[in-house]
């Protein structure tokens, strides 16, 4: 037989029936088949998992790539090499861009930067904005997997003024949307409550800004559910980070009347919370503004994703400059204070896993299974079995090691997790056949990503 391209020997394989002992064969960019570990020769490169486990490459549903647009905080370039670092191998960008998304044009625009710069794969949700101009038909044709909305503010500073809407905009977007299968996403927002937490926020100071209302997102949520039922849309409840609503999404999965997906950004300030960042280009600690974790948060998330509440995670990677984070205008100090997590993201999941947090079979489906089959990327991504891309990790949960500042790829070069001793490592990245990195070195090559259309 002549010799597969690569060969993944030895390791514990994430399949759909559990974690077996298998060799994983390659053949150009698609595994080629399994194999009872020993009962094949080795390929032209061979990686050794002894003791390791290999899981399918790690999808990111919540990406801030800032490009096009807003390029000197981030870009395709520079996220997707910290997409590579922790395990990532396909990014969604979202769609707060200038332009932002919402024609054909502007969304091949996207498509053709990210196609010259991304080291991983991407696809971003477009966004239907332009609905009474004909266009969520001709994005949904394009191969955007799904749709996303910010709900409109008076002033809301991650976002342009374009990829906002009013609730009549919203409703009438869901009826366009209902009619091409696809999910659309909406950030939930209150107006009056965002307007009151300004002027709150002037009296007490902008580390308040993120403390305000609970009530702002959860009555939002509410409203959301409402409309996407009546326009009977899939509804896809992202940011799903409070019990309030929480529970919303349990009674609305339960009530069986709508399609209803949800996903919990994990920040660097919940479930990794640090009150400081580490500025690697100062040299110094900072202490951004940033959110306080109600009681027990962490506990009644979990749960949501243990009881499958919680479909899927995402980074909420949200790269800004220290520049635009720190000015005492609680309109221009871009909220409670975006961070890059990306690059760490992978790694620090798999260290929840040795804390107990989540299984490591749990993880996998929530941050890789399920985003894959909701979206129609399954089994091209998200699977370890013949035929699919060879998107694969490969995972040491016995290394113990500390985060440093050696490489930060973000361009705003903070790291929240700095000095930071975990345990659990992703050694390899592989993209479709190839090794993008190994041991921390990114060796993938800007352009090799590939634009990932649902149909
Ligand atoms: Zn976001």
């Amino acid at each position: 037989m002549n010799k597969v391209d690569l060969l993944v020997k030895n390791g514990k394989v994430y399949t759909p029936a559990g974690f077996q002992d298998l060799d994983v064969a390659v053949s150009g960019e698609k595994i080629a088949f399994l194999a009872m570990p020993g009962t094949i020769e080795n390929g032209k490169t061979t990686i050794d998992a002894s003791g390791k486990y290999v899981l399918p490459g790690l999808i990111d549903v919540h990406t801030h790539v800032r490009d096009p647009g807003f390029t000197h905080k981030e870009d395709y370039e520079t996220a997707s090499r910290g997409a590579a670092a922790s395990g990532v191998t396909m990014i969604c960008g979202q769609p707060n861009l200038d332009p932002v998304p919402n024609t054909v044009e502007n969304y091949r625009k996207q498509i053709e930067i990210a196609e010259s710069k991304s080291l991983v794969d991407f696809s971003p949700p477009a966004s239907p904005l332009l609905y009474e101009e004909g266009w969520v038909p001709k994005l949904a044709a394009e191969g955007a997997p799904w749709f996303k909305i910010f709900q409109r503010v008076a002033a809301y500073p991650y976002s342009t003024a374009a990829g906002t809407a009013n609730t009549v905009h919203i409703l009438e977007a869901f009826k366009e949307i209902a009619k091409t299968g696809k999910y659309c996403s909406v950030h939930p927002f209150d107006h009056f409550f965002h307007e009151d937490g300004k002027e709150k926020v002037l009296k007490l100071g902008k580390e308040y800004a993120p403390l305000l209302y609970r009530e702002e997102e959860f009555g939002a949520a509410y409203e959301l559910y409402y409309l996407a039922k009546r326009a009977g849309v899939k509804w896809y409840a992202l940011h799903c980070n409070n019990p309030d609503y929480i529970d919303l999404v349990r009674w609305a999965k339960s009530e069986h009347k709508i399609d209803v997906i949800a996903s919990w950004e994990v920040h660097w300030m919940n479930i990794f919370l640090r009150s400081k960042v580490y500025d690697v280009k100062r040299g110094d600690w900072w202490e951004p503004p940033y959110r306080a974790l109600a009681p027990g948060l962490i506990e009644t998330l979990l749960a949501a994703i243990n009881d499958g509440t919680i479909d899927m995670l995402g980074t909420d990677h949200a790269p800004h400059l220290r520049e635009e984070l720190d000015v005492e205008d609680p309109l221009k100090a871009h909220g409670g204070g975006g961070m890059p997590v990306l690059e760490w993201w992978g790694h620090l999941w798999l260290n929840e896993v040795n804390k107990g947090s989540i299984t490591l079979e749990k993880l996998v489906e929530v941050i890789s299974v399920n985003a894959a089959k909701i979206f129609g990327f399954y089994p091209r991504k998200g699977a370890i079995l013949p035929g699919s891309d060879a998107d694969l990790i490969i995972c040491d949960l016995e290394r113990e090691w500390t985060i440093t500042s050696e490489k930060v790829y973000s361009k705003t070069q903070f790291n929240p997790h700095h000095g930071v001793k975990i345990k659990g490592k992703v050694t390899h990245t592989i993209l479709r056949g190839a090794v993008i990195m190994e041991e921390g070195d990114v060796t993938g090559k800007p352009g090799y990503g590939k634009f990932v259309p649902v149909y």
